[in-house]
């Protein structure tokens, strides 16, 4: 199958064909700002050592200091973290915010090792990436397998470097070490709020049926809210068990089990137990695949039954699915607009950590809400006139046209 790097260069070439772009400005975005490699090793309980591989990689910053998560997980690799890089540089941009794109991963499974391990792991990788990131340069943020612990430990490296507190050099942070409101459950709720303004003119995502591929931090959240919000969330999954409940299943109270560190096979709320790529392919209003890249390719593409997709995940759909989607008349609403909620409440974290300041949540919430919702209008009218155009293509060309417009004039120092 094709890597997440392939299909972030032919969603890419594809905007850059539309916007008639040439082969230099082309290769201008293309080309990741600074890639960064490590093996590091990490002091283990048995007193011994390991030694881990490690990625941070920028990709643009044309637009600002680059910002991006930080994965921990068995199978990451260079290329994937460089295309989710490439993800987060037009993601900030279609939402507007003033960064660019970077993200980085860990080889390892962080269920695998102990807390103490975990510990020494990130502060040694924090200081293995100490010299490319900080508070202007690139600001890390969880992602999946990390969490807002590990970024308390990232800060705290990154600060005794330099002897005094710096909290604006990572987001997602607990909130008593400042961390934002909202910010834990930003992605979920950003992508309710795209999708109860996508579904507007038919009441909203109330009454809904739904799907949720995925139960964690993007998934769990998202399931929960919508629930929350009225919407008939039928079918969901984490990695091994799914549940399906004709009346909607208590997303609520499902959620509030795995965040208690349990797993879906051990939950006994009420729905019928089915294989978690069942949910990919439920006869429901709407589809939420919020696990990870490529789990709708060209194998199950023709299989899905919902009318509307929304990606929670970075890259759930290959570029062959999204052609499929496309030749069914599914509109897809994209990753790089439907879980910008995270980024953006980071940045909002960003600028409260610089200014000292703490905002409520109610405000975090309302702010996150006008610029995600000013974001799908943008997308949404830029596809308009356009025969054809899915909301992928438009996302795309909006972040391309703002990254190279700032490219433009900045100019090519010296
Ligand atoms: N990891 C999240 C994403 O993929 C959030 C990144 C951030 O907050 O910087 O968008």
């Amino acid at each position: 199958m094709a890597s997440a790097l392939d299909s972030a260069l032919t969603q890419f070439h594809a905007a850059a064909d539309r916007l008639a772009l040439g082969d230099s400005q082309r290769d201008l975005l293309t080309a990741f700002k600074t890639v960064f490699q490590t093996e590091f090793p990490v002091e283990m309980d048995d007193g011994g050592f390991r030694v881990f591989q490690g990625y941070r990689v920028l990709h643009n910053g044309a637009r600002g200091p680059t910002k991006g998560g930080i994965r921990y997980s068995p199978d990451v690799s260079l290329d994937e973290v460089k295309a989710l890089a490439m993800w987060m540089t037009w993601k900030c941009a279609v939402v507007g915010i003033p960064f660019g794109g970077a993200k980085g991963g860990v080889v390892v499974d962080p269920k695998s090792i102990s807390a103490a391990e975990l510990q020494n792991l990130t502060r040694r990788f924090t200081a293995e990436i100490t010299p490319i990131i900080g508070p202007d340069q690139d600001i890390p943020a969880p992602d999946m397998g990390t969490n807002a612990q590990i970024m308390a430990w990232m800060m705290d490296t990154y600060s005794m470097g330099r002897g005094y507190t710096i909290p604006s050099v990572v987001t997602g942070k607990p909130i008593a070490v400042g961390g934002s409101e909202g910010r834990y459950e930003a992605t979920g709720r950003g992508i309710l709020y795209v999708l109860d303004e996508h579904l507007r003119d038919s009441g909203g995502v109330r009454g809904k049926s739904v799907a949720v591929h995925g139960f964690g931090n993007v998934g769990g959240v998202a399931a929960r809210l919508l629930h929350q919000a009225g919407a008939r969330v039928q079918y969901i999954c984490d990695k091994d068990t799914g549940i399906y409940h004709p009346e909607g299943v208590d997303a609520s109270s499902a959620f509030a089990f795995i965040e208690a560190g349990h797993v879906l096979a051990d939950w006994d709320g009420v729905g019928q137990r089915i294989a978690p790529s069942e949910v990919l392919e439920a006869p429901v209003d709407v589809l939420v695949p919020a696990s990870m890249e490529h789990v709708v390719t060209e194998a199950n593409a023709e299989r899905v039954r919902a009318p509307l997709i929304i990606e929670g995940a970075n890259g759930p759909l290959t570029p062959e699915a999204d052609e499929i989607m496309r030749r069914r008349n599914i509109p897809v609403i994209p990753d790089v607009l439907a879980n910008a909620g995270g980024v953006t409440v980071s940045y909002f974290e960003w600028v409260q950590a610089r200014q000292y300041l703490h905002w409520r949540e109610e405000q975090v919430n309302e702010e996150l809400r006008r610029l995600m919702v000013a974001a799908y209008h943008a997308v949404w009218s830029r596809c308009l006139g356009e025969s054809g155009c899915s909301m992928r293509e438009a996302a795309q060309w909006i972040g391309v046209e703002r990254v190279l417009e700032a490219t433009t004039l900045r100019g090519i120092f010296p």
